[in-house]
C-alpha cells in the first residue's frame, strides 16, 4: 500500500472513531436525559393520584384520579390502582395495560418499578394511606421526547457521514501535501547519473525533515562525487605508473632491434629492461595488495605474534640485502611480562607495512640510518620509525596517505606514491592510528599506535 493511502486511512480512521465516540456519547446522554425527565413526569402523575386517594375515597364510585387538577395529562396516559392484595381498584381507561406479578414483586423490593410496554413507559410505586396500602401504575407515551431523540439520531448520523467524508478528503490532501516534496526529491535524484554527479537536490524550508533528507542526499552525492573523482584520479595515475616502464621497455627494445650492437651494449640494455620489469612487478604487486586491503569484506587471518621478533626479522632481512644501512632497534622499558610484546593481527600484512615505513626512512635520508623505537604499555603498543632525512613539507603531511601522492621535495627520488596508502589501510584494518612528526631537512618520525 502506498504511504499516501496509508496516511489517509490512518488519519480518517482516527478522526471517524473519535467522531463516532463523541456523537455516541451525545446521543446516549440525550437518551438518558429524556428517559429521566419522562419518569420524573410520570412520578408527578403518581403523586397526583396518591393525593386524590388520600383526600377522597377510592372505593367510592366515580373516583377521579385527576380530581381538582385536570391539566398536565400525558399522551395515551393510563393509571391503575391496586390494593395491597393486588386487586384492581381503579382504572382510568378501559384499554389500559395490565402489570404482571413480577412488577409487584419488583416494587416490594425496590419501592418502584420502571418498564416499557410497546411505546408506553410505565412507572409503578407503592403508597400508604389511612385507607390502606396501594400500588399505583402510571403509563404514558413520550411522543415529543422520542421524536426529538429520533431527529437527533438522524442529525448525528448525517453529521457523522459529512465529517467523515471531509476527514477522508482532507487526509488525502494533507498526505499528498506532505509527500509531494519527497516525490520531488525522488524525481530530482532520479535525474542524477554518473555524467551529472555535481548536481544537488534543492530544498526550500531549511528546518523541516524534508530539508534534512535533501541535505543527507546532497552529502551522499558529495561523497559519491569525491569517490568517483578519486577513482578517476586513481585509474589515471595507475595507468601512468604502468605505462612509464612499459614505454621505456619498448623504447629500449626498439633501439636494440634497429641495428647490430656490441655484447656489452646488449648486456646494459637487458639489465635496464629487467630493472623496468622489476619496477612494473612491484607496482602491480602493490596495486593488488592495495585492492585487497581496501576490501571491507576481505577476511585476513588474525593471530597473536611477538612484535619485537617481527621487527628483528625485518631488520636482518633489510641489512642482509643492503649492508650500508644502519637500523637501531630500541625497546623502551623492556617489560618483565612478555605478554605485552604480543599483538593480535595479520603478521604478513603488518610486516609489509613496517617494511614500507623502514624502506621510506632509508630512501628519504642521506645517512641511511634509522631508529625504530618500541614503547609498550598494558593499553597501547607504539612503534616509531625515525630518520634524519629530507622531511615532509608541513602543508603536505595530510596528503601523503593518498594513493600516488608524492611530496614536492621527493619527486627526484624514485617511487610511485602507493606505499603509504597501503600502510594506512593495513593499520586501519588493525584499528590502529598513524602519527607523523616531520621537520624539513631534519627528519621524520612516523609512529604506528595499536590499542590492546
Ligand atoms: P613513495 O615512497 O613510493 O613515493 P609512499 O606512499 O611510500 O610512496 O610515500 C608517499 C610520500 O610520502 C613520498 O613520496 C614522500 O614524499 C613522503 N614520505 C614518506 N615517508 C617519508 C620519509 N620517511 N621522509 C620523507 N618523506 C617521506
Amino acid at each position: 500500500m502506498k504511504i499516501r493511502n496509508k496516511l489517509t486511512l490512518q488519519f480518517s480512521a482516527i478522526v471517524t472513531s473519535l467522531l463516532f465516540l463523541s456523537l455516541a456519547v451525545i446521543y446516549l446522554f440525550s437518551a438518558y436525559h429524556r428517559e429521566a425527565q419522562f419518569y420524573e413526569r410520570l412520578d408527578e402523575r403518581i403523586n397526583r393520584v396518591s393525593l386524590n386517594i388520600l383526600n377522597y375515597d377510592i372505593y367510592e364510585s366515580g373516583f377521579d384520579s385527576d380530581r381538582k387538577v385536570k391539566t398536565g395529562q400525558l399522551i395515551n396516559e393510563c393509571k391503575l390502582v391496586f390494593d395491597s392484595n393486588n386487586n384492581l381498584v381503579y382504572k382510568s381507561q378501559n384499554n389500559c395495560f395490565m402489570p404482571d406479578q413480577k412488577h409487584f414483586v419488583a416494587i416490594e423490593e425496590k419501592n418502584e418499578v420502571k418498564f416499557t410496554i410497546e411505546k408506553l413507559e410505565v412507572l409503578g410505586e407503592k403508597i400508604k394511606t389511612k385507607n390502606g396500602e396501594f400500588y399505583i401504575f402510571v403509563a404514558a407515551e413520550d411522543f415529543y421526547g422520542r421524536s426529538k431523540l429520533k431527529n437527533l439520531r438522524i442529525i448525528l448520523v448525517i453529521v457523522f457521514f459529512i465529517i467523515s467524508f471531509i476527514a477522508v478528503l482532507s487526509g488525502r490532501y494533507f498526505a499528498k501535501k506532505s509527500l509531494d516534496p519527497i516525490l520531488r526529491i525522488v524525481g530530482e535524484v532520479d535525474e542524477i547519473t554518473v555524467s551529472n554527479l555535481n548536481k544537488r537536490v534543492n530544498y526550500e524550508n531549511d528546518t523541516d525533515e524534508i530539508a534534512t533528507l535533501a541535505r543527507t542526499f546532497n552529502k551522499m552525492l558529495e561523497r559519491l562525487e569525491d569517490s568517483f573523482l578519486m577513482q578517476e584520479y586513481f585509474v589515471a595515475n595507475a595507468s601512468h605508473e604502468i605505462r612509464t616502464p612499459l614505454t621505456l621497455i619498448s623504447g629500449q627494445l626498439e633501439i636494440l632491434l634497429n641495428k647490430e650492437r656490441t655484447t656489452e651494449y646488449y648486456k646494459q640494455k637487458i639489465i635496464s629492461v629487467s630493472e623496468d620489469i622489476k619496477r612494473l612487478t612491484k607496482i602491480s604487486d602493490q596495486l593488488i595488495l592495495l585492492a585487497n586491503v581496501s576490501k571491507d569484506e576481505y577476511n585476513f587471518r588474525f593471530e597473536q605474534f611477538r612484535i619485537d621478533e617481527l621487527i628483528w626479522q625485518l631488520r636482518s632481512e633489510i641489512i642482509s640485502r643492503d649492508n650500508s644501512v644502519t637500523i637501531d632497534f630500541i625497546i623502551e622499558n623492556m617489560p618483565e611480562n612478555e605478554e605485552l610484546l604480543f599483538l593480535s593481527g595479520n603478521e604478513i600484512l603488518l610486516k609489509s607495512a613496517f617494511s614500507n615505513l623502514i624502506e621510506n626512512s632509508i630512501k628519504y635520508s642521506n645517512d641511511r640510518t634509522i631508529r625504530i623505537i618500541l614503547q609498550l604499555s598494558k593499553q597501547k603498543l607504539r612503534i616509531s620509525f625515525n630518520d634524519n632525512g629530507i622531511g615532509i613539507p608541513k602543508d603536505e603531511i595530510n596528503n601523503i596517505f593518498q594513493a600516488f601522492y608524492r611530496a614536492s621535495n621527493a619527486i627526484h627520488i624514485p617511487g610511485n606514491g602507493i606505499g603509504l596508502s597501503i600502510v594506512d589501510k593495513i593499520v586501519k584494518l588493525h584499528s590502529g592510528n598513524i602519527e607523523i612528526k616531520s621537520a624539513l631537512d631534519k627528519g621524520t618520525s612516523i609512529s604506528v599506535v595499536f590499542n590492546k
